[in-house]
């Protein structure tokens, strides 16, 4: 039975309503990212009663989160909680209505089409665009509604894509556009724009959920919410797309190792060359012979020379101290094993 107090602000709102609410309770949102997008997001939707939220992070949180990744504080920087089991621990206390899922994994193009099928939209809250042009082949290949957001600095941009609809990201950037090696590693972003992008993303979102596709902005828009410029364009379907046109998913299809910088960060990621469970205690034991260890009971962190390991159970670890792949793959082989 529905708490119709917790929600009467919302039923007020008349394209929301008694049965657009059973609808929201009903509904399925999955979360690529649970940085500040990802965390601006998720609050938003738990707090609005949309009943299945699953939320995806390979990273754990730290100190220069707090400015920005709204479900954060400073018990969980200090734990070094996995970012995707801080936010869903945060969601439960915020909304018991809701069933959250926190899935600490990196996004690729072995797990994705696992992560987001069965879900009905998905929200992007990643930080590149490897990632991004993945989650559009797979969303054009399962028919599976996404919103584009990304933001650096002041200035946000979001977009819908309706796979045989609207136009996908394909279309509009056939390769990435300027300025996306611009990251938050090297000008910053502030809280206010990731905001306004998140707030577009999670109306769309609801509108996608309620079934009223019709309202939908239908624009690419860009806003710089501090010099208050805002772009609004119409983008058409490419016929010649080769993700939308040609159904040729060349991310999703991919092969070959993959290791990747981390936004922010003097770090490199690096995924074991075969999947793996490791059994950490015994890692633990075997690794203070070398350096300090700590851990909790998601991950395992290993001090040694300038270097700091965090390794995860799938047998992924973020090596800090370097933005080499060949020097973090070295100190990944010596530690953990090729
Ligand atoms: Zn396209």
């Amino acid at each position: 039975m529905m708490n119709r107090e917790k929600y009467s602000r919302q039923i007020l709102f008349p394209p929301i309503g008694a049965d657009g609410q059973e609808k929201l309770l009903e509904s399925k949102a999955v979360i690529l990212g649970c940085g500040a997008l990802g965390t601006a997001q998720a609050n938003a939707l738990a707090r609005a009663g949309v009943g299945t939220l699953r939320m995806v992070d390979r990273d754990f949180v730290e100190e220069s989160n707090l400015q920005r990744q709204i479900l954060y504080d400073e018990a969980d920087a200090r734990e070094r909680l996995p970012k995707a089991i801080a936010a869903a621990r945060k969601l439960q206390q915020i909304n018991s209505d809701v069933q959250v899922e926190g899935v600490v994994e990196d996004v690729d193009n072995r797990n994705i089409e696992k992560l987001v099928a069965g879900f009905q939209v998905v929200l992007d809250a990643t930080d590149n665009f490897e990632a991004r042009y993945l989650l559009n082949d797979v969303s054009v290949k399962l028919a599976l509604p996404w919103i584009y957001g990304a933001v650096v600095a002041s200035y946000a941009t979001t977009m819908t894509i309706l796979p045989g609809s609207t136009a996908c990201l394909a279309c509009v950037f056939p390769s990435p556009p300027e300025g996306t090696y611009d990251t938050c590693d090297t000008v910053g972003v502030i809280s206010p724009a990731v905001s306004w992008a998140a707030a577009i993303q999670v109306t769309e979102a609801l509108k996608i959920l309620l079934g009223r596709q019709q309202e939908l902005h239908g624009a690419m828009l860009a806003y710089d919410i501090w010099t208050n410029q805002l772009q609004e364009v119409r983008p058409r379907r490419d016929p010649q797309c080769r993700v939308c046109g040609a159904r040729e998913f060349a991310y999703l299809n991919r092969t070959g190792p993959i290791h990747t910088g981390l936004c922010g960060r003097d770090s490199v990621q690096i995924h074991p060359a075969t999947s793996r469970q490791l059994d950490l205690a015994e890692l633990k034991t075997r690794l203070e012979k070398f350096g300090r260890v700590r851990s909790n009971e998601f991950l395992l962190i290993f001090s040694v020379d300038a270097y700091e390991l965090t390794i995860f159970p799938d047998g992924r670890a973020i090596v800090k101290g370097t933005h080499d792949p060949a020097v973090a793959r070295s100190v990944y082989a010596k530690y953990i094993g090729a």
